[in-house]
């Protein structure tokens, strides 16, 4: 699949969660679990679940809902269980790259399900004498490594895996907050820098781990505290142990920003703040920067309405919608023509005339990524009417791939990747465009000292990217905006909305 997929978004790259829970049914739980973090992941669903002697794990290509019915789930029911939902950062969209990922190594099995993405992959495969392209994915890299120490350590299938993971995780650089479980316990690692999220929550009888605070609330567990950047904890009937797998000095705290700009639920918390009240700050620190005499604010559904609630708050300038996102598309729509294609973005979103004919209007986004969607979209607003459009971006400028877990795409996909905010504007068609500078973004989120990376706004990577991950991708930065003839081309246009019945869960895939 290609970037374009997203229309123009980047992508997350999975959702994790764990329960611990016996005499509960856990597949059930861990199905709501990963239901709630259908965002971070569309193309794949899995669950492993053990009844102490078991290890079994289904998984397949598609939503949750459509993987998973009450007869699979029965099926699956046990004392511990682990879920994942997948989006492919790296390897391909395919069956064999869906998790848990599940070996069988003497007397240990053992399922592993990761959200990240690793930058040493390659190295990891050449390490372990694995030929060049026998490795699917990074996740496969990891299962490789971590099979291998068990066989070290076989003799004894209960300490085998916590022992393996706490020899081989430093091993590992990149991204990965995983959960993994083998009969009889559960285990969650965050990286050392704590990239993606992961939390630990309370449930009656007990415990579970999650990517985002909404999976604890969705199967009834409280929030108890987020799993450190470096922090492994091992869960099973004694309860929960930490440790410290990584170096000291490897343990420095960077959160994605992202999360809190994008990707994580509105109603996540990450750092101790929520995410939605956060969003609304971005818009109001923007209406500080980039104040502008308009009729109406409105926001680019779903993630952009937040920010335009506080830019209108604080502006004193009315707020309404402009734009109508359709819930209920299918998940893929394969645009046969250039024709179809076009009308692939009046699929998901249509605007509202009566609220735009003659009016100047302030249009709030989270982001712009490659910029595509954003130009159909102001043609939209310019057929239905608009006098003035004002663009106002609650992130500074999109310029560096990511390499921590989301689909960017490569640097020449980027639409600000290499040009001025004056080129992005014409380009845009819109009359100003203006962005939130980084610090104001920072402040917004209102965590004081709290870590962030910021890569991708700024191009200083927490961890240094090899020239082997880097090729073709941290290359070629955009001169010039894309050709309109080229807009579109080979779009599959995508959409949870369907699946996600709450406004809240559903995420836009603009
Ligand atoms: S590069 Fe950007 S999207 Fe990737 S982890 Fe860092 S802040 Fe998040």
């Amino acid at each position: 699949m290609t970037h374009a997929d997203n229309g123009g978004k980047p992508r997350e790259a999975c959702g994790v969660f764990a329960v611990f829970a016996p005499d509960k049914p856990v597949a059930h739980l861990t199905y709501l679990g990963i239901y709630a973090l259908q965002h971070r992941g569309q193309e794949s669903a899995g669950i492993a679940a053990s009844d102490g002697e078991h290890l079994t794990v289904v998984k397949d290509m598609g939503l949750v809902s459509n993987v998973f019915d009450d007869r699979t789930l029965v099926a699956l029911d046990g004392d511990l269980a682990i879920g994942h939902t997948r989006y492919s950062t790296t390897g391909s969209s395919m069956w064999k790259n869906s998790q848990p990922v599940f070996r069988d190594v003497g007397h240990t099995q053992f399922a592993l399900a990761h959200n990240g993405n690793l930058v040493n992959t390659a190295e990891l495969a050449r390490d372990a004498g694995v030929l060049p392209g026998a490795m699917s994915s990074d996740t496969d890299a990891m299962a490789e490594w971590i099979s291998r120490a068990i066989g070290e350590h076989g003799s004894d299938p209960e300490g085998a895996l916590p022992a393996a993971l706490s020899e081989v995780l430093p091993r590992f650089d990149g991204a990965f907050s995983l959960v993994v479980m083998d009969r009889s316990r559960i285990i969650g690692v965050r990286d050392p820098h704590g990239f993606r999220p992961l939390c630990l929550g309370r449930l009656d009888g007990g415990w579970v781990l999650a990517s985002e605070t909404p999976a604890l609330d969705t199967v009834g567990a409280h929030f108890v505290r987020e799993i450190e950047p470096g922090e492994m904890v091992v869960i099973d009937g004694a309860g929960v142990r930490s440790s410290r797998p990584f170096a000291d000095d490897r343990v420095d705290p960077r959160l994605c920003l992202f999360e809190f700009v994008y990707f994580a639920r509105p109603d996540s918390e990450l750092y101790g703040r929520n995410v939605h009240q956060a969003r609304v700050r971005m818009g109001e620190h923007l209406a500080h920067q980039a104040p502008v005499e308009a009729d109406l604010v409105m926001g680019v559904p779903e993630s952009g309405i937040p920010a335009a609630e506080g830019y209108a708050r604080t502006s004193g300038t009315p707020f309404g919608h402009g734009l109508v996102k359709n819930r209920y598309i299918g998940r893929t729509f394969i645009a046969p023509s250039q024709e179809m294609r076009s009308l692939g973005v009046r699929m998901k979103l249509n605007p509202l005339k009566e609220n735009i004919a003659g009016r100047r209007l302030v249009v709030v986004d989270d982001s712009i990524v490659r910029g595509t969607t954003t130009r159909k979209m102001v043609e939209m607003l310019r057929e239905s009417g608009a006098a003035e459009i004002h663009m106002r971006i609650s992130s500074p400028p999109y310029r560096w791939p990511c390499f921590y877990g989301m689909d960017t795409g490569s640097r020449s996909e980027l639409l600000a990747a290499d040009m001025e905010i004056s080129e992005i504007r014409d380009y845009l068609g819109v009359d100003t465009l203006s962005y939130l500078p980084l610090d104001a973004l920072v402040e917004a989120v209102g965590a004081p000292g709290a870590g962030f990376c910021t890569a991708c706004l700024t191009g200083e990577y927490p961890v240094p990217i090899p020239p082997e991950a880097g090729k073709g991708v941290l290359e070629g930065g955009r001169t010039s905006a894309p050709e309109p003839q080229s807009l579109f081309q080979g779009a599959m246009f995508d959409s949870t909305a369907g699946v996600m019945p709450s406004e809240e869960a559903a995420r836009d895939s603009r």
